[in-house]
């Protein structure tokens, strides 16, 4: 008998999720995010009496990794189902729940994510997006910036801090804001991603907001937002390994039959050894976001939030290496539109600067793992 990792429910769903996302040609992103949702496949996490799947984030990243290895990833799984919905499912008020969740799961309605912002960057202590309240409604005011998807949403989860909290130790508070809300505009940031998922800037100028627009409790701002925080990073790691799969496998092919001397291309270690340290990072990246998934679907947010770190920096790496590399192995190929590897070079990138840059998860690391001491 061979020993598994993966139960068998999971190699099932491996194996359904990559058979559907290798037939979708069309390039139509909304109408794979609706049948991928049909299926059950993006609500996959969300519960059961919201008519998810009733899953965790270790089913979710899953999907998200089989559609990236077959060359159709849903970057907005990251924000919509994964922070979005897990937020809501775990911290949102019974009216939230019933309003986005099946909306979520069936593929209906989206969910953008907002945190960053132009002068706080990486550090999001310093975010200044303001709430203040008047009468029973919130007046929201701030800025945004690379906030991918608001075209595509419903609404974005906008991240803020409530007035008397503007100073100090950051206290957020989460608030669901519809896309057509007046003063809330966005202006699309023209980036070098060839991408459906465009990334945008947001101003945000006395929005007003009812009080039911608050996600969950005003005091349990931060814990809700690490409640999203997470299955973000784990689900960024499913993105860059998918990424680096569906990219080495086709260097994998093409140098299995590409002769220009007596053998094919990969019969030379200089081709075939960095193509299998490649597969060896993927593998590797892909343990440690199982790990993190565990973690977090057992309800250890703070051992979660070290692997998922570790994840989200492993894949990220992974991702360019092999990336990298396959486009290496395809020579002038490999900057051809036709085979499509050259377009990976920044899309890959992405996994390494966002949603935290490596730089941070390597200070985090440093810090709160081996206790060395702080810089900034
Ligand atoms: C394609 C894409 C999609 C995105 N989607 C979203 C989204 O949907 N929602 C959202 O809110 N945000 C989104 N982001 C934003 C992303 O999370 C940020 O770009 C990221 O957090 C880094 O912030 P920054 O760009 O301001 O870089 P900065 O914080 O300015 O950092 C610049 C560089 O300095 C380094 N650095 C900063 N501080 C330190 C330090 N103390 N020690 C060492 N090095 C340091 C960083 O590692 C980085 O290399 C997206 C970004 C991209 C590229």
């Amino acid at each position: 008998m061979t020993t598994v990792i993966e139960s068998q429910e999971h190699q099932a769903l491996r194996a359904a999720v990559s058979s559907f996302a290798r037939s979708h040609t069309t390039g139509d992103n909304r109408a794979f995010w609706q049948e991928a949702a049909k299926l059950g496949y993006i609500g996959v996490n969300l519960p059961e009496a919201y008519g998810g799947g009733g899953g965790g984030i270790t089913e979710l990243c899953l999907v998200l990794e089989e559609m990236g290895a077959a060359g159709n990833p849903l970057l907005m799984m990251i924000v919509s189902p994964a922070i979005c919905g897990t937020v809501i499912a775990r911290f949102g008020t019974g009216a939230q729940k019933r309003e986005w969740l099946p909306a979520l799961a069936d593929g209906s309605r989206l969910m953008a994510f907002g945190i960053t912002e132009p002068d706080a960057g990486s550090n999001s202590h310093r975010i200044t997006t303001t709430a203040r309240r008047d009468g029973t409604d919130w007046l929201l005011t701030g800025r945004k910036v690379f906030v991918s998807g608001v075209d595509m949403a419903d609404a974005t989860l906008v991240v803020g801090r409530t007035e008397d909290a503007r100073t100090g130790r950051l206290k957020p508070c989460l608030f669901i804001v519809p896309r057509d809300t007046p003063g809330f505009e966005r202006r699309q940031i023209d980036m070098e991603l060839d991408a459906a998922e465009k990334q945008f800037e947001l101003t945000l100028d006395d929005v007003r907001l009812p009080a039911e627009a608050l996600v969950g409790e005003e005091d349990a701002g931060l814990l809700q937002l690490f409640a999203g925080l997470n299955p973000e990073r784990i689900m960024t790691a499913a993105f860059a390994i998918g990424m680096g799969r569906h990219a080495l496998s086709r260097a994998v092919e093409y140098a299995r039959d590409r002769t220009v001397w007596k053998t094919p291309i990969g019969a030379h270690q200089a081709i075939a050894h960095p193509l299998a340290q490649a597969h060896i990072d993927l593998e590797l990246a892909r343990l440690m976001m199982q790990k993190a998934a565990h973690l977090y679907d057992a309800g250890d947010d703070i051992g979660a939030g070290e692997a998922a770190n570790m994840a989200k920096y492993a894949a990220g790496e992974a991702c360019v290496k092999a990336v990298d590399q396959a486009v290496h192995t395809l020579g002038g190929n490999g900057l051809t539109r036709e085979f499509g590897l050259a377009r990976l070079i920044t899309a890959a990138r992405v996994a390494r600067i966002a949603p935290v840059s490596r730089e941070m998860i390597l200070n985090y690391v440093s810090h709160q793992t081996l206790g060395l001491p702080k810089s900034y």
